[in-house]
């Protein structure tokens, strides 16, 4: 088992723009995560499960609705507070990240925003204690970057909806107990309906054979027939603006997030570099070795400064969706480069699980491709600075 030495890494001094708050729920979630989860990560990824046994830890950190009012049971936090979350828990395992990031910007932000009063005291307070766990249905098999298009439907049948369609890709689905759905009406418009394990016609088979986010687990949800009562429409928002929303609380969590695993790879290049010699002297101490992990602190750095910024805008409600896109892909990608070259400084050792990187690097290709693709977002830009959509 391998012990996690990890540290921190604040080379333009960010802590000192961060609250005490925000350093107290930093910190006590990188100790959670050292104390149960990074011994066993490796082996949970290997075995290509989610580890069940975590969800009340996660809770207890503040993972599950950080931002969320507490009178609903979320830990009213801030959104650096809520970041930060993210980048600890991913630091560890991406996979970790996504579990927390589904049940909070996916399920629990949907309800708390779009929900009225009694869903959200019915379904709230579960959701953040993690007695209840939530998956988010928007991704269909012939509907990925262009939701818009979906074909899943509800049809009023007077005092229920009738719904049908299908979901893949699904993170937590095999084990959620609620999902939120987003179908068409018959007039086409979407809207989010919470669905509950149990309804007749409501499945969720497993999906297997994944090489990366293998910590976290993936399902379909399948509709055939389900009557969901009418109490389960969530009638604040409708149209696509309202499951972008969520994707932009979700796409802002991962920003922070792939900082983690870029820190996580650099700290270990790092060490690695110190501690390996070759030709006599530590291979830290050749040029090239040097120019590997001088760019990545410095990309690591400029995505601190870019996400801490974002949260800012974002704490005064000021954040556009093109922004948080912005800071999803240039953060991401950066944490996949870093990966790759953090790769070759542990030589062959960095292709076995006695290190972390090969695991981040696999998870980041999920995360490059999932909450919108590297190059949807690149569209986005393009289309803010231009007010031209090359997508549509
Ligand atoms: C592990 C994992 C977990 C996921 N979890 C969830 C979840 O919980 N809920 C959920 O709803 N979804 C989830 N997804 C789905 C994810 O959001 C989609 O995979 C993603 O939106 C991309 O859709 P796609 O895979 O169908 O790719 P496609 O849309 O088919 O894209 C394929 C390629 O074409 C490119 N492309 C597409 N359109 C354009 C265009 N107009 N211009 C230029 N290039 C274009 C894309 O960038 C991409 O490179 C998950 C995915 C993964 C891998």
């Amino acid at each position: 088992m391998r012990t996690d030495q990890y540290q921190g890494h604040d080379y333009y001094l960010m802590d000192e723009l961060l609250t005490e708050e925000h350093k107290l729920v930093r910190d006590a979630a990188r100790a959670w995560v050292k104390k149960e989860v990074s011994p066993i990560i490796e082996k949970t990824w290997e075995d290509g499960i989610f580890p069940r046994h975590l969800i009340p830890g996660l809770a207890s950190v503040g993972a599950f609705g950080p931002y969320i009012p507490e009178e609903y049971g979320g830990a009213g936090l801030d959104q650096i507070s809520y970041g930060l979350l993210m980048q600890e828990l991913e630091r560890c395992d991406s996979g970790l990240r996504s579990t927390a990031s589904v049940q909070s910007s996916l399920v629990m932000y949907p309800i708390y925003k779009y929900g009225n009063e009694e869903q959200r005291k019915k379904y709230l307070p579960k959701l953040a204690s993690g007695e209840c766990i939530g998956c988010f249905g928007l991704t269909e098999p012939d509907h990925g970057s262009n939701p818009g298009g979906m074909v899943s439907n509800f049809k009023d049948m007077g005092d229920h909806y009738l719904l049908n369609g299908a979901k893949m890709w699904i993170s937590n689905a095999p084990f959620a107990q609620v999902a939120v759905v987003w179908a068409k009406d018959e007039g086409g418009r979407i809207h989010g309906l919470i669905v509950e394990r149990g309804m007749e016609g409501f499945s969720t088979p497993t999906m297997h054979g994944k090489w990366s986010l293998r910590a976290s687990d993936t399902g379909e949800l399948v509709f055939d027939n389900v009557k969901v009562p009418k109490a389960n429409l969530l009638p604040n928002k409708s149209g696509l603006g309202a499951p972008l929303g969520c994707l932009d609380s979700a796409r802002y969590g991962i920003a922070w997030g792939a900082i983690g695993a870029a820190l996580d790879c650099y700290d270990s290049a790092l060490r690695y570099s110190m501690e390996r010699q070759q030709f006599g002297r530590p291979i830290g101490s050749f040029q090239l070795q040097q120019k590997k992990l001088a760019e990545m602190i410095t990309e690591i750095t400029k995505a601190q400064l870019l996400t801490l910024r974002l949260g800012q805008l974002r704490n005064e409600g000021r954040a556009t969706s093109a922004q948080i896109s912005m800071a999803k892909r240039n953060n991401v990608n950066m944490a996949l480069d870093i990966a790759r070259e953090a790769r070759q400084i542990h030589g062959a050792m960095g292709i076995t699980n006695e290190y972390p990187i090969m695991r981040h690097m696999c998870n980041l290709e999920s995360v490059i491709t999932y909450e919108g693709t590297h190059d949807i977002h690149l569209l986005i830009t393009g289309m803010d600075v231009t007010g031209e959509s090359a997508f549509k």
